[in-house]
Formats: structure tokens, sequence, C-alpha cells
């Protein structure tokens, strides 16, 4: 929405600082200047507005919480949220885009590189230079990620690459890839792929109706040789790309945030310009439930957002804290998204309104990531001790 008015019924912003407005009123006009002009021709021309990663890069929107030494943000948890609250305001795709690069691929080089991988890769992902994408699911893993088929080789002077990825954000336009494989032991192990090396392609996947301003793919590994010096040092198991997931379902959470304060905004506003029965439509009692239940789920979400994110600065955020957040507001969202379609009526399927794209864009942001009813079920097993999904 044009002129868009964020909801802070609980006055939420004096739990901000200073520098949190700052950085939250910037990224906003840079959304409204850069990114709600065009992202409804992307969107419904299925392109991905490539020429905008540079620019996330300049606005710090490409991995802020990593330190300043590697030419990125060294910002807070809270700030971070903000900036993808703001993002996906704009889309949903686009939001995809920095938090994969942000959280996928930059963290992980962050955490679990050498310090010479850190060198050569981090800066040139905070600036946009490269562009970067996370290969963790498989066409037969997707919520089951431990059982991936994709496996490296010893070979000496290099590890011998082979397999496959599926629904990849960013593949078909990125630099480098975070790889995720299995060794002859059966460990799993992450592994930087550069676009270039022999017998890595990354096909483009179409047609979908969700995230259409994001490019997704598929990464195909035949007998690739990655280089040793390309396999991160720091990262053993499983708990490798679940550490990245933890980052980046965060950012979700908030990003979720952002996609439902565009609707509930939208709605609003029309609902007080539409007039039927000689009365604008916000005089119906019916209209203001609406209304009201998402200014509610808004509210309610801001704040576990708002404490997920201090409890991130703290370094105490758990999986199941995360889960719950990443569960909670992207369903939210999605319900509000279409209550919000309902109400614009036959206006609200059309791309005059940000609606329609965001209930499709949340569609996918509500699977992927861990679907709905996995976040569910870590949360059951935090709660019983059982995990009833493995
Ligand atoms: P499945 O795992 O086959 O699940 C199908 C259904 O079964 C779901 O409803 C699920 O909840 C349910 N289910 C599965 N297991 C259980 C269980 N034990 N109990 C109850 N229900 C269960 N992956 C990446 O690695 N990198 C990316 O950048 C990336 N980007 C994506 C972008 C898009 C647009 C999309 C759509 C996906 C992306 N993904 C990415 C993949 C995403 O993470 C997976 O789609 C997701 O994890 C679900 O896997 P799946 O699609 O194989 O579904």
């Amino acid at each position: 929405v044009d002129n868009f008015e964020s909801p802070d019924f609980y006055q939420i912003d004096d739990l901000l600082t200073e520098e949190h407005l700052l950085i939250r009123q910037s990224v906003r006009d840079f959304i409204k200047k850069e990114v709600s002009p065009i992202i409804e021709d992307a969107a419904q021309k299925a392109v991905f507005p490539a020429h905008l990663v540079k620019k996330f890069g300049e606005m710090g929107l490409l991995g802020p919480t990593i330190p300043e030494k590697y030419g990125a943000g060294g910002l807070d948890y809270i700030a971070y949220g903000l900036m993808m609250q703001e993002v996906e305001r704009g889309d949903s795709g686009l939001r995809s885009m920095a938090s994969v690069q942000g959280s996928l691929v930059m963290y992980p080089i962050y955490e679990y590189g050498s310090e010479v991988q850190k060198q050569k890769y981090l800066p040139k992902l905070a600036s946009g230079e490269y562009l970067g994408c996370f290969g963790l699911t498989e066409p037969d893993f997707g919520s089951n990620p431990a059982g991936m088929k994709t496996r490296i080789e010893d070979k000496g002077e290099y590890y011998l690459l082979n397999g496959s990825k599926m629904w990849i954000s960013n593949a078909p336009m990125a630099d480098i890839a975070i790889v995720w494989a299995k060794n002859e032991q059966g460990r799993i192990k992450g592994l930087i792929v550069e676009r270039g090396m022999e017998g890595f392609s990354t096909p483009e996947i179409h047609q979908k109706w969700s995230l259409r301003a994001s490019c997704t793919g598929e990464l195909v590994f035949d007998n690739v040789k990655v280089p040793k010096e390309n396999l991160l040092p720091n990262a053993d198991g499983l708990r490798g790309p679940l550490g990245c997931l933890d980052s980046a379902r965060y950012g979700i959470a908030w990003g979720a945030l952002g996609a439902a304060m565009d609707c509930y905004d939208s709605a609003k506003k029309y609902a007080l310009e539409r007039i039927q029965f000689d009365k604008p439509i916000a005089s119906f009692q019916l209209v203001q439930k609406k209304l009201a239940e998402m200014l509610t789920e808004i509210t309610k979400a801001q704040l576990v957002c708002w404490r997920l994110g201090m409890l991130k600065n703290a370094g105490k955020a758990t999986t199941a804290q995360i889960s719950l957040a990443k569960r909670n507001n992207v369903d939210m969202a999605l319900k509000i998204a279409r209550e919000a379609r309902q109400l614009h009526g036959g206006m609200g399927i059309t791309g005059e309104y940000p609606i329609m794209r965001h209930l499709m864009n949340l569609e996918s942001v509500v699977t992927y990531e861990g679907t709905h009813d996995i976040h569910l079920l870590i949360l059951g097993a935090e709660i019983t001790g059982i995990s009833a999904f493995k």
C-alpha cells in the first residue's frame, strides 16, 4: 500500500530504540521507492527483479547481523526483524531473497567457515555483488532432510559431489550455493559450490503461482569437483543446516507480520472508502469483526516478534520458540490475507491491490523452512519430550 500506515495498537514502538525506528523508516522509504512501483508487474510477469540485489546490499539488507568487519551491518536481531518486516510488506519473494542471502548463505559462512572463506565471500555477499542460495531440500527429502542422497567422496585433492537439490530460492541467478551433502561416513557436511564449476547446473522451476517475483530452481551436481578449501570446516551433522534455518525462520516470523500489516492497512482503507447500501462497508458489523480480529492478531504477533528478538539478542532463543513464532505468524498472515481479499470484493483478486499477491506468496512461506505442521510437531516434541515426526 502506497501511503502505508503501520499499526501499533500496543505502542510497541516505545520498546524500540531510536536506531531501530530510523532503520525501519529508511527501509520503509526504500521499499516504497524501489519496490512498490515495480513489484506487481514483476510478479505478474514472473520476473525476478535482479537489479534490486545490489540495491538491497547498499541498504544493508543482506546479512545485517554479520559483523561490520566483513562488510555487513553488525546490527542486532530487532533491527534485522524490522528490516524483514518492511521488505515483506513489499513482497515475500524479495524477503525470501534477502533471508536466503543473510541467514542461509552468509550465516553459515560466518558461523562454520574458515577466516579465508569469510574474507573471500562475506563482503561480496553483503554488497550484493554475489547472490547466494542454500541447497538442503531434495526431490525425495523435504520435511526429512536427514535422508538426503546428495553425496561427497574424498578424492584426495578435491571432493566429488553428486546428487540434486529441489526448490532452491535464488538458484538460477546464484553465484554461489551452500550445499549440504553426506560424506562416506554418512555425516552431513556443508560446501561452497561456485557457478562455473564443471558439472554444476541450476535449471529454473517455472509455472509457480506463488513467489513469482523470486526465482526458484534446482541444483544438479554431476561429478562436480569441489576444491577442499570450499568445505565449511566447522559444520558437522544436521545441526549445521538447522542452525541456519533457525536464523531464517526468525526473519520469516517478522516478514509475515509485514505482509499481514500491508493487507490490514489496505483492507481498513478500502472498507472506509467503499460504499454499499449508501454506507461505507466499514460501518457493517461483519466488516468491523474482520478488521478487529486482524488488528488483534497483528498485535499479538508483534509482541511475539519483539520478545523473540530480545531473546535472540541475548543468545537465548530456542528452536521451539522460533517454531512457535514462524508457525503462528505465517498462519496469521495467511488468514488476514484471505479475509482482506474478501473485504476488497472483486477488486481483491486484481493487481490493483497487493492482497492476492501476498496471499499467493504466503502459500509458499507456510510450506518452506519447515511446514506449518512440522513446526506444530516440533512444539509437540518440546512439550511432551516425544517426537511424533521422526
Ligand atoms: P513434504 O516434506 O513431502 O511434505 C508434504 C506434506 O506432508 C506437508 O504438508 C508436510 O507437513 C506433511 N508431512 C511431512 N512429514 C510429516 C510428518 N512426519 N508428520 C506430519 N505431516 C508430515 N528448500 C531449500 O533447501 N532451500 C530453499 O531455498 C528453498 N526455497 C523454497 C522456495 C519455495 C517457493 C518452496 C515452495 C520451497 C522451498 N524450499 C527450499 C523447500 C521447502 O523447504 C520444502 O518444500 C519444505 O521443507 C517441505 O518439503 P516438501 O515440499 O518435500 O514436502
